[in-house]
């Protein structure tokens, strides 16, 4: 039985990677010569012909990585990896949570460090040949650091929780960590940009001036409280522009990059700033949270069931239930019901992103949407013409040609 366990799960990873890169194949294959009519003008010819050659670069970066860590992965089963790395920490400790979190702490840091090479080619060499990265080597490093001491203090404290509650109350832990789990992330949400993004970047509340003046009178149109908008310092790592909402009643806030005020109009942000508050005023963000939660509630009771029997654990080498061991089995198990639930997520965020179009154009700026569409796509050397299976399986946001089509029936 451990042993089918084991073949089933190395057939699935093999089979949603061949999945994958034919996606990404046929999508590369729908690349149009010339450019749709409606998105005629929006780039220059040798723009056009960068953007098609960042694609292609991409998408082979993108085979090589995935096949890189796929191979890493099987050999890593086949060969009993985890039961080496898990045998060896149990030598050093004795309690089953110390066990667990040196467990991780050595199979995280190896895939960290194996994926480095990768992400560094593709920030330092990629995104620089393109004109996109503006990071410098510290600023990287550093980052890279900070992320990984907040993955071991947070990670750890949650992780060091839920097997105590596992260990303590059996079948019902599921219940509990699922509590944990939806505080923590509650928590985040209210307080993601003052803990959290303070450490990468600097925010400063927009100051007084003509942008300032015309947001307000918009938020004032619409109804809405907008107390804190704030410019993050996006240009220090990258041109990308960008702006998101985050935080929930009084901790809420619109965040805009530097680079998308030197990108856009005042009449073209306060045009992005309306879909961002539509995104608010139609409740999405209160629909992600409580879908996230509930996705949370799904994943940790179907891991309940399995977490105690030993044939997760025997899968992958190990004699008896053991709740690390069970983890990694149980996520490799559950990708193909993560694909379903991701399909369903981006179906719905896609949909969220047309009544946040509509929303601003009820103001009056589907022009000025539309103009700011088409800028940020051509900064982002975006792919005008993705496959529609592509589209289907990753996109969160619809393709520019179709906002700019329901803009244009908005007018
Ligand atoms: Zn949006």
């Amino acid at each position: 039985m451990a042993q089918t366990i084991l073949y089933l799960i190395v057939a699935l990873m093999l089979l949603e990677t061949l999945f994958e890169q034919w996606l990404s194949w046929i999508n590369a294959k729908h690349w149009s010569e010339h450019i749709p009519e409606p998105l005629q003008g929006i780039y220059a010819n040798d723009e056009y012909l960068k953007s098609r050659q960042y694609q292609k670069v991409n998408q082979r970066f993108g085979m090589i990585t995935s096949a890189f860590s796929l191979l890493l992965i099987i050999l890593m089963l086949l060969t009993g990896g985890f039961a080496l790395v898990h045998n060896w920490v149990s030598s050093l400790v004795e309690s089953s949570i110390l066990i667990a979190l040196l467990f991780f702490g050595v199979i995280g840091l190896a895939a960290e460090l194996l994926g480095l090479p990768f992400t560094l080619y593709d920030t330092f060499v990629i995104e620089t040949r393109f004109g996109f990265n503006k990071t410098t080597l510290r600023t990287f490093l550093t980052d890279k650091l900070k992320e990984w001491l907040l993955t071991a203090l947070l990670g750890g404290a949650i992780l060091s929780l839920i097997i105590w509650l596992w260990e303590k109350s059996g079948a019902y832990f599921w219940l509990l960590a699922w509590g944990v789990i939806t505080l923590v992330s509650l928590f985040f949400t209210l307080f993601y940009s003052n803990l959290i993004v303070p450490l990468f970047n600097k925010q400063t509340p927009l100051e007084a001036g003509e942008l300032k003046t015309a947001i307000d009178e918009f938020a004032q149109k619409a109804g809405f409280q907008l107390k804190n908008i704030f410019v993050i310092d996006g240009s220090k790592r990258s041109t990308r522009a960008n702006a998101y909402f985050t935080g929930l009643g009084p901790k809420k806030r619109i965040v805009l990059y530097d680079t998308l005020i030197k990108e856009l109009s005042t009449h073209e942000l306060v045009a992005v700033l309306a879909h961002e508050i539509g995104h608010y005023k139609k409740k999405h963000s209160v629909t992600g949270l409580i879908l996230g939660v509930l996705q949370t509630g799904l994943l940790l009771f179907l891991f309940s069931l399995f977490v105690s029997e030993p044939v997760l654990s025997q899968a992958l080498g190990v004699d008896e239930a053991t709740f690390h061991i069970g983890l990694i089995a149980f996520a490799l198990l559950y990708s193909p019901l993560s694909m379903l639930t991701g399909i369903g997520m981006n179906l719905l965020s896609r949909k969220h992103e047309y009544q946040a179009d509509a929303y601003a154009a009820d103001f009056g700026l589907a022009d000025a949407l539309a103009s700011s569409l088409k800028k940020l796509s051509v900064n982002n050397l975006s792919n005008l013409t993705p496959h529609p299976w592509y589209v289907f399986f990753h996109y969160s946001h619809p393709t520019l040609l179709q906002r700019l089509n329901r803009l244009q029936n908005m007018n």
